[in-house]
């Protein structure tokens, strides 16, 4: 069975690492390098072209043949390998300089070296993920990057304490976890077995998991906005689950995310102005693997006025 998403083509898509470099260092490098600015439809840009793109800052795209893995610009950490839809958690949550933010499921770091760029290396970044071997992968890319505001530690997030001191500052938290990975274009349906992994019962127990992980996220005392995101194309683990987490937490609203991207979330009955809310992404409309993202906020304040 040929997996129809398996087979879209997306552009490449380089993150300019703004810890290292600016976008215009790297657009004179490239133009020095023959390559040009092209404006149009990202389908017609040729192998020496290049476009920036219009809804993530700093995010440049490439025909898909282009390989970059041996360029001094990816060697040296100034650019980053990024799928654009999985620019837009760390950009809507857009964390400011000298907070204290979570990334609840970091590995292997893509979206926490993207959280240290917005922070301009400042503050700090508690980033957690079960699996070591994968962390050991996203030491390496925080090296890379130049990340300095990072604490990465092995640890199940369910189990991090909401009311530790160490966290009593965190005020962003992004919660990124595993999914079936339904929207990835580019993987391997020969090595995937698909009945297996969008099985109603996988996709049941994965919805219930991010489901606590995202409450788990929002139990924290100061925090102020929580990013959901996942690379999945199903309900179930995408607006299923942010109008459950509504439901759990009072205190938190939807707001709109990346208000330029048309493509929203899906209405389901009693969450339809909050679809609107949230974004998806489309790969053969967008050029981007199948993505979701909603982002929440508080209304109501966390600190408790003495009477
Ligand atoms: N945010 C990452 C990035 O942008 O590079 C990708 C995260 S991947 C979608 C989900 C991650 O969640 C996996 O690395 C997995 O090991 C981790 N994970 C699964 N269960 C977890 C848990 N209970 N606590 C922390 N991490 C968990």
């Amino acid at each position: 069975i040929t997996d129809p998403i398996a087979n879209v083509k997306i552009p490449k898509y380089l993150r300019v690492n703004t810890l290292k470099t600016t976008l215009k260092s790297v657009t004179n490098c490239l133009k020095s390098e023959g390559y040009n600015l092209f404006e149009g439809n990202w389908k017609k840009m040729g192998i020496k072209e290049f476009k920036i793109d219009e809804h993530i800052d700093n995010l440049l795209v490439f025909n898909d043949k282009v390989n970059f893995h041996k360029h001094d610009l990816y060697l040296n950490g100034h650019l980053i390998f990024q799928d654009k839809a999985s620019c837009i958690p760390a950009q809507v949550l857009n964390p400011q300089s000298n907070q204290t933010v979570i990334d609840a499921c970091a590995a292997p770091g893509n979206k926490t070296s993207h959280l240290s760029s917005l922070m301009n290396n400042t503050g700090t970044i508690y980033a957690f993920d079960l699996d070591l071997k994968r962390i050991r992968t996203m030491k390496t890319l925080l090296d890379r990057a130049g990340v300095a505001n990072c604490e990465v530690t092995q640890s199940n997030f369910l189990h991090v304490k909401k009311d530790d001191l160490k966290y009593k500052d965190v005020r962003y938290i992004l919660v990124d976890p595993s999914c079936s990975g339904s929207g990835m274009v580019q993987r391997l349906s020969h090595l995937t077995d698909n009945a297996e992994s969008s099985s109603d019962k996988r996709l049941s127990s994965l919805s219930k998991f991010q489901l606590q992980v995202l409450n788990h996220a929002l139990s924290f005392p100061q925090v102020e906005r929580v990013a959901y995101s996942t690379c999945s194309i199903h309900d179930i683990e995408n607006e299923d689950v942010v109008k459950q987490a509504l439901a759990n937490n009072s205190k938190f609203k939807l707001v709109k995310c990346l208000p330029t991207w048309t493509r929203r979330g899906h209405a389901l009955k009693g969450f339809t102005d909050e679809a609107e809310m949230c974004v998806r992404c489309q790969p053969e409309l967008d050029g981007t693997n199948g993505f979701f993202i909603a982002l929440f906020e508080r209304t109501q304040s966390s600190v408790i006025c003495p009477a």
